[in-house]
């Protein structure tokens, strides 16, 4: 006999409810991709390269289709071994995913359960909460100052519960970042019992002396990951691969708790071939770093405050005027096909996240802006 369930296991049609976190969680909404008809289409919205990826990778790529039938290889040893060679570590402490948002939801996954804690700060990420949500965890969100990290503010939010703290160092989607100094201070003022995941998905791009990715400090503690992805400067993204470097606990129980064929075939060619390409990632380095400056130099020309960012995006901000604000720029630009990230899920209701875009695009950007900042269109 079996009576009716109690309405906490259903969801009111009838279905089985999930657990109670995974109904918290906004959806993540990516970044728009679509133009009026007729108009040509930029999409400057996901901090794609413009450059594209290595020729290398799309070559080996295209060998990997002969190999569909074959599950691959469950280690992804070659994709390892590529990535340890080009930055002088050991193979067996990476571990790689279907991008880096896997690692950061299998890190969850992992160290966080219900009754404990994550934190992130204000304008972190999103993937953070969703994964700390999904996990079954509760998110607690750290002030920053300046748009940037603040690392007292984090310390100061730290409980016994607290068992992860997620940074994106240079963070999405202000560009700003901590400097090395920083982010070790913020390491010794953790638990030894709390994971810090400094997810580095920018870290090409970065051209700061004091700025450093975490690989010395992942090498020196027991509870530091460092997480890296091949969908930004490798101009990757569509193959999903990202990869982790962590002691061998946390390396460990992620090898557990993974599928067991995350990464696929033609990823693990590309991406071996793509890391090998230091000539490919430079030319998008150059790129960027070229028109980052231009571009933030030439909006605030323009009246406009911008972030200063060491990443491959800008975060412009738009005065609280009707007309003028960031949901009319958005409107203005989307309808010149030039497709910018709106951030108001970020907590930054009055500011546009721009990606560097080829030279074209950028300068059609600029030209826009330009038009735009006139004033409102009346009439
Ligand atoms: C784009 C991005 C990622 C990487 O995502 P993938 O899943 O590797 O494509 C991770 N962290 C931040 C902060 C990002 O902006």
């Amino acid at each position: 006999m079996s009576g009716p369930a109690t309405p906490a296991l259903q969801q009111p049609g009838g279905a089985p409810a999930p657990r109670p976190g995974a109904l918290a969680i906004d959806a993540y909404v990516p970044g728009k991709s679509k133009a009026p008809a007729g108009v040509r289409l930029r999409k400057l919205s996901s901090n794609e390269t413009p450059l594209g990826p290595s020729p290398k990778a799309v070559e080996a790529f295209r060998a990997a289709a002969g190999d569909l039938e074959i599950y691959p290889d469950g280690t992804a040893r070659a994709l390892r071994e590529a990535i340890a060679r080009a930055h002088g570590l050991d193979p067996d402490r990476i571990v790689c995913g279907a991008g880096s948002d896997e690692l950061l939801s299998l890190l969850a996954l992992g160290y966080v359960g219900p009754g404990d804690e994550g934190l992130f700060t204000e304008h972190g990420f999103l993937v953070y909460r969703i994964a700390i949500l999904a996990a079954g965890g509760t998110p607690v969100v750290a002030p920053e100052t300046n748009l940037t990290a603040d690392v007292d503010a984090i310390l100061a939010r730290v409980t016994e519960r607290t068992r992860i703290v997620y940074i994106a160092n240079p963070n999405n989607p202000t560009g700003t970042y901590l400097p090395f100094d920083e982010v070790k201070r913020l390491q010794a003022g953790l638990p030894r019992h709390t994971l810090l995941v400094l997810d580095a998905a920018y870290a090409e791009y970065v051209r700061a002396n004091d700025y450093a990715a975490g690989i010395e400090l992942v090498s020196s503690c027991e509870n530091v990951v460092m997480t890296r992805t091949f969908s930004k400067a490798f101009g990757l993204a569509s193959l999903r691969i990202g990869w982790l470097y962590g002691p061998s606990g946390v390396v460990e129980a992620l090898n557990r708790i993974r599928g067991p064929f995350n990464v696929s075939g033609p990823a693990i060619a590309a991406g071996a071939a793509a890391v090998a390409d230091r000539e490919h990632i430079d030319r998008a380095v150059e790129h960027n770093a070229r028109w980052l400056a231009e571009l933030g130099e030439r909006i605030r020309d323009l009246g406009f405050e911008v972030t200063p960012s060491v990443a491959n995006f800008l975060l412009i901000h738009f005065p609280d005027e009707p007309g003028r604000r960031a949901v009319d720029a958005d409107a203005f630009l989307t309808a010149r096909g030039l497709i910018l990230r709106a951030v108001g899920a970020y907590g930054l209701p009055n500011a546009l996240r721009m990606s560097v875009g080829s030279e074209e695009a950028n300068r059609a950007v600029l030209a826009a802006l330009a038009e735009f900042a006139k004033g409102p269109q009346l009439g």
